[in-house]
């Protein structure tokens, strides 16, 4: 017997079938004597809608009434599976954030998880009874409703995971595993056996959006062993296959990885933006007047390049921001350029980061100069790069983003046969 959490996705509950379809997934771990405690997220397109009316209402919306909104998805598939599951003769309850409690911090919107208890959650556990959770969700110190940030039942899922101590988290979704990359662009990508929580966080932060980014990093921190396997597999399907696991990827400490991978995937993000400063005075506090009021603005700074000045009088300045935070930073810098004292204010939106990551990248020379000459092959300029132990990223032209991602995907052998 083993204590397991199940997380279904927006996809995998989408309409009643579904969760009945998801039903008998939870029944079938019931059935083999397992406790099981399932989180769900809101139905597909829910939260998108709930999202776009907070903000038709209002653009610069309150984000604590956002909370109350955007959560109410969660609070209706955590009942309706319930009553699925009752329907299969299953004993089941459903929980909200706020009934367990999940403690959050007050950063309404985007709230960091301060702590489970998971007493009564156990009890319940023990007494045979399925708990179905409301992912995304959990409680603020105000006791107002808080959510996760986008994404988040993926963090719900491993957070009870690690406070009852289950012995797996699997996470079903609309695809069988973790892939190289996303195969929605690449459709050679393959199927990651496993994957290393380090690698995983590299993914998931550089643009793989298959687990949220804070997600890894509790299973990382908690050691939750995370299973990533699709609800659209059968059921009844045998959940043993050769390598002692149905198909999915297990995402596991890097000691469990026998063969590590010099890359193990590309990533892709969309998300950031470009922003130039040209002629910045060459000279000492420069980077310190500009980074300065882009911090004080809550505005996270990516990817930096500055280059040596010709002269030893000016140079260029050249960073990335969010996209979401692009015109705001704009305005920042506009209002501190007496202060920087910069020519010209340059920026661009219509850029995406490409990113190889592997942890065998750590013993292996000559990563990147191969992404460099295979990019320069297909005539793609690249505006900035960055690089850590295990990874290489480049800011390109977005209208170059399949082209590279599926270049660099086949020039490190990641196609399949
Ligand atoms: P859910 O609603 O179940 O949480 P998501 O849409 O959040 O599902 O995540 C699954 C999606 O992540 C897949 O449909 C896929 O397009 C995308 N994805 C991006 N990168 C990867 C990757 N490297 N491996 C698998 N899926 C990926
Ligand atoms: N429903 C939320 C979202 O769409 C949370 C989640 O699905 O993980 O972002
Ligand atoms: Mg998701």
């Amino acid at each position: 017997m083993a204590r397991i959490v199940m997380k279904f996705g927006g996809t995998s509950v989408a309409n009643l079938e579904r969760i009945q379809n998801v039903a008998r997934h939870v029944k079938r771990e019931v059935d083999a004597g397992h406790e099981v405690a399932v989180v769900v997220s809101a139905m597909a397109g829910v939260t998108n809608q709930l999202v776009a009316w907070c903000k038709e209402a209002m653009p610069q919306f309150d984000q604590k009434e956002y909370d109350t909104v955007v959560a109410s998805g969660e609070q209706v598939t955590s009942g309706l599976l319930a009553i699925a599951l009752q329907a299969l003769g299953v004993k089941a309850r459903s929980f909200q954030g706020w009934q367990i409690p999940l403690r959050t911090d007050s950063t309404h919107g985007s709230a960091r998880i301060a702590g489970i208890e998971g007493e009564g959650l156990i009890s319940d556990l023990k007494s045979g009874t399925v708990a179905t959770i409301a992912g995304f969700q959990g409680v603020a110190p105000t006791g107002r409703i808080a959510t996760l940030g986008r994404g988040g039942s993926d963090t719900s899922a491993v957070a009870i995971a690690a406070g009852v101590k289950a012995d797996r988290c699997d996470i079903y979704t609309d695809v069988d595993g973790v892939y190289t990359t996303d195969p929605r662009i690449v459709p050679q990508a393959r199927r990651l056996e496993k994957v290393a929580f380090e690698e995983m966080l590299e993914m998931a932060s550089l643009g793989a959006k298959v687990l949220q980014v804070r997600s890894v990093e509790l299973a990382m921190v908690h050691n939750v062993r995370v299973f990533v396997r699709s609800s659209f597999d059968a059921p009844d399907a045998p959940q043993i296959g050769s390598n002692g696991l149905p198909p999915g990827t297990l995402i596991c400490s890097e000691e469990e990885i026998v063969e590590k991978q010099v890359v193990t995937g590309i990533a892709y993000s969309k998300d950031e933006a470009q922003v130039t400063l040209r002629g910045v005075q060459d000279k000492p506090g420069v980077a310190a007047s500009v980074f300065g009021p882009l911090a004080a603005a809550n505005i996270n700074v990516d990817m930096i390049v500055q280059n040596i000045s010709d002269d030893g009088t000016t140079t260029d300045l050249t960073f990335t921001v969010p996209v979401a935070d692009y015109e705001r930073a704009m305005a920042v810098l506009s209002q501190s350029k007496a202060d920087i004292g910069y020519a010209k204010l340059d920026g661009a939106t219509d850029v995406v980061k490409v990113s190889v990551v592997g942890i065998g990248m750590r013993s292996h020379a000559g990563v990147a100069a191969k992404a460099f000459a295979a990019l320069a092959g297909k005539g793609i300029n690249i505006r900035v790069i960055a690089t850590s132990e295990i990874k290489i990223s480049v800011l390109i032209d977005a209208a170059h983003t399949e082209l590279a991602v599926r270049t660099l995907h086949s020039i490190y052998g990641l196609d399949h046969a």
